[in-house]
């Protein structure tokens, strides 16, 4: 299924409602991989494909993303975070067929997804690996290492980092200053793409490039983006919303998709 404004704004409304009812946090984060997410599962993702959501926090985007394609149904997606639920404040492991590992805990998720590639390598498989960082998590050293592994077996991966300038406990460049990230995969001899993360046409051809190695796209978003009270505010990496925020933001996301609609048509 083609992703068009209205698969997204469908999408985002429920993405909202879904942590509305379950009262929980990282909506920000969330909204910051929505457009990025469903751009992996509707325009780039192949039947040979794997993706592994390194950032876990941001699973209810994977979920609604996953729902928009028929793989969870409305009910599943109302179980959410509830206790004894698959659908897990994290990605679970072993009950969801397009989720294979569990993650969330920060910096794995990349090793995880080049295991997979070398696994496909040796087997003679085709098929690409996507993985989605956050930026984050490049303070662990784990994804460095994962870097050097997948550049010397020259694997079949495609990186993808949500690059909101934000993480749990304030600005990414006053906790530990990765900046230029960019340079630093290329550094490590990685073709990188840079791209804005909300350019649904712009994501779609940097997903789409063709390379038969490690490519790494680095996606400038916004942490709670669509939401004027939310964007750019580390706050909201837990805040879960009250009835007026919820109400304030659907009427924002809808403004939002009607203004894109028209610049697209
Ligand atoms: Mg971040």
């Amino acid at each position: 299924m083609r992703l068009t404004p209205e698969l997204l704004l469908k999408a985002r409304l429920r993405l909202l409602r879904m942590h509305y009812e379950s009262k929980v946090g990282h909506i920000g984060g969330n909204l910051s991989c929505l457009d990025i997410l469903m751009t992996v599962y509707h325009e780039a993702l192949g039947s040979l494909d794997q993706f592994v959501l390194s950032k876990g926090h941001s699973a209810g985007a994977l979920y609604v993303t996953l729902w928009s394609l028929g793989l969870l149904s409305d009910a599943d997606l109302t179980s959410f975070h509830k206790d004894g639920t698959r659908l897990s404040g994290h990605p679970p492991p072993r009950s969801i067929p397009e989720i294979p590992f569990g993650t969330g805990s920060l910096g794995h998720g990349l090793g995880l997804a080049a295991g997979l590639a070398l696994g496909k390598k040796l087997k003679g498989e085709g098929g690409r690996l996507f993985c989605l960082t956050s930026d984050g998590e490049w303070n662990e050293g784990s994804n460095w290492e994962a870097l050097t592994f997948i550049r010397h077996h020259r694997l079949n991966i495609t990186l993808i980092v949500d690059l909101n300038g934000l993480q749990g406990f304030g600005n990414t460049c006053d906790i530990a200053d990765l900046r230029p990230l960019a340079a630093k995969f290329r550094a490590f001899r990685l073709e990188t793409l840079e791209v804005v993360g909300h350019d649904v046409p712009s994501l779609a051809e940097a997903l789409g490039h063709a390379s038969q190695g490690p490519l790494a796209v680095v996606a400038t978003t916004k942490k709670g983006h669509g939401v004027s009270f939310m964007e750019d505010l580390f706050e909201w990496h837990y805040l879960p919303l009250s009835s007026e925020s919820y109400r304030q933001a659907v009427r924002q996301v809808t403004s939002l998709c009607a203004t894109h609609s028209a610049v697209l048509s």
